[in-house]
């Protein structure tokens, strides 16, 4: 072997070791951050080893623990040894992803981890686009942009104003990332056309098929139809195939924003629930939030991918001999880190099997909660088939109930608001470690 690998070997080694004690460590301390002065100064020391040190100490006394298995919370699961494996391999070679030339082996390792995942949801082929994102937000905001480029071309030169106005129609449930992303296009918040949801947090399609007729009764041009798996507050999924074919109709771009419910997808019994995903122009997926990554793995799919070219693609006389496929001509991004990195070799290590396995853990366990909180006379709220469980009880309040588990620092959840009204407390299984002993510990630290 030579030295340059057994240098790989040893930082293998080295950062394995990091994982497993600091994991074992969190899963024994507190979930909940201690910040009481915090020493953060750039003068902290000019010794590596010993600023890696006091920076260690500095972040597990002021981190919220998402390691620790009693952490129930707000999809962020633990990192697999392999993600972090590949975060240092991917900085030590930094590899730019922007133009495939600079990167030929790295982008080729990010396009068949996508083309794999993409399978999975019926995206693929040689039309189909995917990339991956900082997170969900930019996936959503490439969505829209895209849709954009394909209703309003003329736009992409003079200007949205001149394209009328532009609405798009999503869920009272959808995640506010689309608000930010309406400022942020200029098409103003009050183009996100709120739709109300079912008893069970779905779209309400005969709601917005109305919606589109009135919008269009104003003179507003709707041209995207936002559907949601797996809702942020409760897990919900929307009635895809009946919004593809409302979409259809109506000429409207269909996006589904997967970006926790793509978990699904990884789970064979679970997959069924994702049907009519494949009908989606766009789908948006966080590989961070459901699998054991660190975080910065959003992925963006798109069916056509003339349609990203119209919205991304750019000339200059700087970047050498441009390929249509560059990244910096078919993404927001233009220096692009190698974030797939982490994706290929979690899945690699872990194999779809383990993967599933893990998947089914995280079911059995949110079952097994439900089970014992209705056991303890706690009305469970939501209903999907996600490890996510929102519950309630008639006497408690539910934001001061989930303080006072937080507070305990035994366990982490909390409540969410429905735009409906009520307040439930939500609990989501993001940690593939937690058992019957965590769930134990969370309803021991839930008030009486
Ligand atoms: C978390 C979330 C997002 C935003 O994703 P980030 O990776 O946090 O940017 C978008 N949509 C849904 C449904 C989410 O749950």
């Amino acid at each position: 072997m030579t030295d340059w690998l057994r240098s790989v070997r040893d930082a293998v080694g080295g950062t394995r070791s990091l994982v497993s004690t600091w994991q074992a460590r969190a899963a024994a301390r507190p979930v909940t951050p201690a910040p009481a002065g915090l020493d953060v100064d750039l003068a902290l020391s000019h010794d590596l080893d010993e600023l890696a040190e006091r920076v260690a100490r500095v972040l597990e006394d002021g981190t919220l623990h998402a390691s620790n298995p009693s952490y129930h919370g707000l999809f962020v699961p633990p990192a697999h040894e392999a993600g972090v494996v590949a975060d240092l391999l991917a900085a030590t070679f930094n590899p730019q992803l922007g133009a495939t030339w600079h990167a030929p082996a790295a982008t080729e390792i990010e396009r068949s981890t996508l083309r794999y995942l993409g399978a999975l949801i019926g995206f693929a082929g040689p039309r189909v686009h995917a990339a991956f994102t900082s997170g969900g937000s930019e996936a959503n905001f490439s969505a829209v942009t895209t849709a954009l480029a394909r209703a309003f071309p003329d736009a992409l030169r003079d200007g949205l104003p001149r394209a009328g106005r532009p609405v798009m129609i999503a869920s009272a449930h959808a995640h506010d990332s689309f608000v930010k992303i309406a400022r942020q296009t200029g098409l103003g918040e009050r183009a996100v056309l709120r739709v109300a949801a079912d008893e069970q947090q779905r779209m309400d399609v005969g709601a917005a098929r109305r919606c589109i007729a009135r919008a269009r009764a104003r003179g507003e041009r709707p041209f995207a139809l936002v559907a949601t798996a797996g809702t942020t507050a409760t897990g919900a999924i929307d009635p895809l195939h009946d919004l593809a074919e409302l979409a259809r109709r109506e000429d409207l771009w269909l996006h589904v924003d997967a970006a926790w419910g793509g978990i699904a997808a990884l789970h064979r019994g679970l997959r069924t629930w994702l049907e009519g995903i494949e009908l989606a122009d766009s789908v948006t997926w966080d590989a961070h939030k459901t699998l054991p990554i660190p975080v910065g793995t959003g992925m963006i799919f798109t069916r056509e991918r003339r349609w990203v070219e119209r919205a991304f693609a750019v000339q200059t006389g700087y970047v050498p001999a441009a390929d249509a496929d560059d990244a910096y001509r078919t993404s927001v991004q233009w220096s692009r880190r190698f974030a797939g990195l982490k994706v290929f070799m979690t899945l690699a290590q872990l194999g779809a099997g383990g993967i599933e396995d893990m998947v089914a853990r995280q079911l059995a366990t949110a079952d097994e909660l439900r089970r014992r909180l209705r056991a303890r006379g706690w009305a469970i709220r939501n209903r999907t088939p996600l490890p996510l469980v929102c519950f309630s009880r008639q006497d408690l309040d539910a934001e001061a109930a989930a303080a006072h588990v937080v507070d305990s620092g035994r366990a982490w959840i909390s409540s969410v608001q429905l735009p409906e009204g009520p307040r439930w407390l939500r609990a989501c299984i993001t940690h593939p470690q937690t058992g019957s002993e965590h769930i134990e510990a969370l309803l021991e630290a839930l008030p009486s």
